[in-house]
């Protein structure tokens, strides 16, 4: 869900602190919070926020507060919506859960002051009599795919939540533990994934990490970049140039123009649409080129075959022994041999790829 109540940055001449979603990449990589300071608008939650988030933060606001003149319709609902209600209603019944939504919070470092951390997490329950709360994360099955998800026991951008509640709600009242649920919603129903009861001694680890992350100052040379798979849920990507292909290699190398219509802007739908149409014509052209690479490849090992090594600056080209890969029974050979037992089925995995859009 978006964080409406996280200040945007525009101030550029303060140091800033890593906000509660960016813990996560921001301890693999120094440049990402650097960026996320530079482009605050690239934000994940901006991109992802659903017409269902709002719409269930709003009836479950209005129902807290009590305030039934603002609250939607039945036949106004998404069908989704009335899904996480229900689950809601039936999980966290309002006589027993006080319900917090869209409740910004600060970390605050209980030794200097300082603001570590703030954000705003979707859905905090605090229990009415017992000692303890729970920090719900909603998810729809789209976003569990387009996001890395960290597995609720470590997911540091909730943990920073409950740490920041917890300490909050300390100063009234005693918290024993909590729990964070990652709730994937879809039109099937509600999925939550738990993780185990979190307890005070955790809270010190969340905040040795927030406070090991150095604040940001974006007028600080930008910071060396750690590449990885992790760039993959990187939402500054498409400002990073680690991946950005200098316009001039593009055009050089003869590939589709419309490259430049998206090459360093922000990764939008709109701008992926037009990467990917222009994939297709570098895909094109690049199976072009690797026909030429392999002919002249094929003709030059010709020639050192029939005449020998010839000298290329410092070093020769020419026949050289190489030891071969370890070859052995395809699935095809299994198959037909009876030996079935012997193949693994493939694991599931998720992958980005062209497949058939819905009909209208
Ligand atoms: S894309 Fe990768 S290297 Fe670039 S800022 Fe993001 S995490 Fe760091």
């Amino acid at each position: 869900m978006p964080e409406p109540g996280f200040p945007q940055v525009t101030v550029v001449s303060k140091s800033k602190r890593v906000r509660c979603s960016s813990i996560h990449l921001a301890r693999l990589c120094d440049r990402f919070p650097w960026l996320s300071v530079r482009h605050p608008a690239s934000h994940d939650a901006s991109r992802f926020g659903t017409a269902v988030d709002k719409q269930v933060s709003l009836v479950l606001s209005c129902i807290a507060a009590g305030n039934t003149a603002d609250l939607p319709s039945d036949e106004e609902l998404l069908p989704e919506t009335s899904i996480i209600l229900d689950w809601v209603e039936k999980n966290y019944p309002l006589e027993v859960w006080e319900w917090h939504v869209q409740h910004h919070v600060q970390l605050v470092d209980p030794e200097s002051g300082e603001i570590l951390t703030e954000g705003t997490p979707d859905l905090l329950f605090l229990h009415r009599t017992e000692p303890r709360f729970e920090d719900v994360d909603m998810k729809s099955e789209g976003q569990m795919f387009a996001g890395y998800l960290q597995k609720p026991d470590e997911n540091d951008q909730q943990l920073s939540y409950v740490t920041a509640y917890w300490l909050e709600v300390s100063k009234t009242r005693k918290i024993e533990s909590a729990k964070i649920i990652l709730a994937c919603w879809g039109l099937r129903g509600v999925k939550p994934l738990e993780s185990q009861p979190i307890t005070e001694q955790r809270l010190s680890e969340v905040i040795e990490t927030i406070r090991a992350i150095p604040p940001v100052d974006p007028d600080a040379p930008q910071p060396e970049a750690s590449v990885g798979s992790h760039c993959l849920h990187c939402w500054q990507r498409g400002h990073c140039d680690e991946h950005l292909l200098p316009l001039a290699v593009v055009t050089k190398a003869g590939l589709p123009v419309p490259y430049a219509e998206f090459v360093g802007g922000d990764l939008t739908a709109e701008t992926t649409v037009k990467a990917l149409t222009w994939l297709e014509g570098a895909k094109r052209i690049l199976s072009e080129a690797k026909k030429i690479v392999d002919l002249v490849e094929g003709n030059a090992d010709a020639f050192v075959t029939q005449n020998g090594a010839v000298t290329v600056g410092e070093l020769m080209y020419g026949p050289q022994e190489v030891k071969g890969r370890k070859a052995g029974a395809t699935v095809a050979t299994l198959t037909k041999e009876g030996l079935t037992r012997l193949i693994r089925e493939g694991e599931t995995k998720v992958k980005c790829k062209f497949y058939p859009a819905p009909k209208p």
